[in-house]
């Protein structure tokens, strides 16, 4: 079982190199590694995630595992390569940038690939992002990309940032910020938030700013808040972008000014979220919000931070304080 195990950890380690190779080194390359230079990566951050890219050419890796002493139950395991009727093997990944993730030992044990875009090749019915499929080794639901690398900063900073993709952990990477990690392209699972409370108290989420992302963002707080005890902060970014789009914009240093300088509360973030789809002018929509926000301030454990989200709502919609904490009151005797 280890033994197989680390068979195939030698099969990732093996095929990362080589896909890092022709990304770096040769023709069938330069396309994929002109792309990555111009999104404002440099090869160095290339060398750090050890990026790669799949050839377009099907038989490649077949031909390169075929050479070692795998056996072939070993190498269907991988999910790397397929066997067809004819006994022919074919490669997964093709024409992608690919992404090699590792468990939190740092060991390769899965990949994510990117479709390159090319004009001579069709690729309108492939998905954006393909992943390994789910083996023993690679779990999706308690994988995190990247946090082997982050781990110790994530230490230092008693501090988690959750990115959606791995080019915004990359990016952020870029621009200085080293604590950050993504889940595998699906919703923040209770595994993963079990692996990140073991080595940090404070977690800041700073997913996409379009609407999926904002309503994954929304998702992730509730689970965090009810399966954790992490602080929880927001880092929202502007404008429908996602954090590398925004480091793109305006440029290496702003990622990282944004993340430190930005952060909203839940009950910010809240405020924000729950007025979507309400008309505040109308009453009914009024009362409803107002109602759902008690509902958030009686989320709130700091005595202090509470108070001052009641101070905000009494202004806000012209109440008095004391009408709001009564309120408060009955509704946390309703809730319980
Ligand atoms: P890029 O900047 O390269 O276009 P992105 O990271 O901004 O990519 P999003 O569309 O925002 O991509 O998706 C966020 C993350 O969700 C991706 O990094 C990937 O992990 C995952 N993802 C996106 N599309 C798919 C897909 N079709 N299948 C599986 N995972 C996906
Ligand atoms: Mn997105
Ligand atoms: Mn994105
Ligand atoms: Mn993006």
């Amino acid at each position: 079982k280890v033994l197989e195990e680390n068979q195939l950890i030698q099969i990732h380690e093996k095929t990362s190199e080589l896909y890092h190779h022709i990304l770096m080194n040769t023709q069938i390359g330069e396309k994929a590694l002109q792309y990555l230079l111009d999104r404002g990566l440099t090869e160095e951050v290339i060398r750090t995630f050890q990026i790669g890219f799949a050839p377009r050419d099907r038989s490649l890796l077949s031909k390169v595992l075929e050479k070692e002493n795998f056996s072939e139950e070993l190498l269907r395991k991988s999910g790397l390569l397929f066997q067809m009727d004819n006994g022919d093997w074919l490669d997964r990944f093709y024409q992608r940038i690919m992404f090699p993730i590792t468990n939190y030992q740092g060991k390769i044990i899965g990949f994510s690939g990117r479709i390159l875009e090319d004009e001579t090749f069709d690729s309108t019915d492939q998905p954006k992002y393909l992943n390994s499929p789910e083996t023993e080794l690679f779990n999706k639901r308690f994988i995190l990309f990247n946090f082997n690398q982050a781990r110790s900063e994530i230490r230092k900073k008693n501090e988690v940032i959750l990115f959606e993709g791995f080019m915004d952990v990359i990016s952020a990477w870029m621009s200085g910020v080293k604590n950050g990690v993504a889940s595998m392209g699906t919703s923040l699972t209770v595994d993963q938030i079990r692996a990140l409370e073991k080595v940090s108290e404070d977690c800041l989420i700073s997913y996409d700013g379009d609407n999926a992302g904002i309503e994954a963002t929304n998702r992730a707080i509730d689970l965090i808040a009810s399966e954790s005890t992490m602080s929880i902060q927001i880092v929202s970014i502007p404008d429908k972008m996602d954090p590398d789009d925004y480091r793109k914009k305006y440029g290496n240093d702003s990622l990282k000014e944004l993340i430190k300088n930005n952060r909203d509360t839940v009950f910010q973030f809240k405020k924000e979220y729950l007025k979507r789809g309400k008309n505040i002018q109308v009453e009914a929509d009024k009362l409803e919000y107002i109602d759902e926000l008690l509902q958030e301030v009686s989320n709130i454990s700091s005595i202090v931070e509470a108070d001052l989200a009641l101070t905000q709502l009494a202004e806000e919609f012209n109440l008095s304080k004391s009408t709001l904490q009564n309120e408060l009151r009955t509704k946390k005797q309703h809730y319980k």
